[in-house]
């Protein structure tokens, strides 16, 4: 469904994206570990063109992104995005940010996309809180609602950057329940995270990235017990 083929990306002398190549199964969670400043979150912002990249190509459902106007908002609600920090907007009602995106994007009548949005706050647990204001909810509520603002764009895959490094502990579990709802629901995502407990549960496949490459790959099975790398094996030693 996501195709990286010989992805290259600079930031001035910084090379942060090394001849990446990753295929990404529909319905297959990846979940993308390694030490800050490895290139994580720049390989999510390549994905929905967030950042350009400088070589290589990249595909979703077999067409390279778009660089500009239309196809690119098209691309962006085609790969949901949920970030560290909520991004919800503040002068919005939590309804109204998960429905606005139809509305502008899919130009989906308001009354329909507000029913949609309903359903799906309920699917993420805050149906009750539809007609509070960002600020008057908790850091896992407001998560909860950008999850459910992606999802209204009925995205092909869903990408999620330390979704949970932002919340307070007690928050954290009930933001990794959602997903892995949604990745139970088959949904094809990509996951930066810290919490192992997530990628050993929810994760088909583990990447563990460094210095811009993808250094190792595998089950988390097999990457929590037996890490190939010495990389790897230095970084599990020092989280776990
Ligand atoms: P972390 O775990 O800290 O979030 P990361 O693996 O997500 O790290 P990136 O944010 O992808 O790492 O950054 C990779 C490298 O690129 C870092 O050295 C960072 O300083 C650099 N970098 C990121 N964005 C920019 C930018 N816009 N301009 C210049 N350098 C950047
Ligand atoms: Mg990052």
């Amino acid at each position: 469904l996501v195709v990286l083929e010989n992805v290259n990306k600079h930031f001035g002398p910084l090379h942060v994206l090394q001849d990446i190549d990753l295929t990404i199964a529909r319905g297959e969670v990846v979940v993308v570990i390694g030490p800050s400043g490895s290139g994580k979150s720049t390989l999510c912002r390549t994905i929905n063109r967030l950042e350009t990249i400088d070589s290589g190509v990249i595909r979703i459902d077999g067409k390279p992104l778009p660089a500009e106007g239309r196809d690119l908002a098209r691309l962006r609600a085609e790969v949901g995005m949920v970030f560290q920090s909520f991004n919800l907007f503040a002068h919005k009602t939590v309804l109204q940010n998960v429905a606005l995106g139809q509305v502008k994007v899919r130009k989906v009548p308001r009354r329909e996309a507000e029913e949609k949005a309903r359903q799906l706050l309920d699917r993420v647990g805050v149906g009750n809180q539809a007609d509070k204001y960002p600020a008057q909810l908790s850091g896992g509520q407001q998560q909860r609602v950008a999850i459910a603002r992606a999802l209204a764009m009925d995205p092909k895959v869903m990408l999620f950057d330390e979704p949970t490094s932002a919340l307070d502990p007690e928050m954290i579990n009930e933001v990794l329940e959602v997903m892995q709802q949604l990745a139970r629901d088959g949904m094809t995502m990509v996951v930066v995270t810290h919490e192992m407990g997530f990628a050993r549960s929810a994760a088909n496949r583990v990447l563990f990235m460094a210095d811009g490459r993808i250094v190792e790959q595998a089950t988390p099975e097999q990457f929590f017990t037996a890490p190939k790398s010495d990389r790897a094996k230095d970084f599990l030693s020092k989280i776990l």
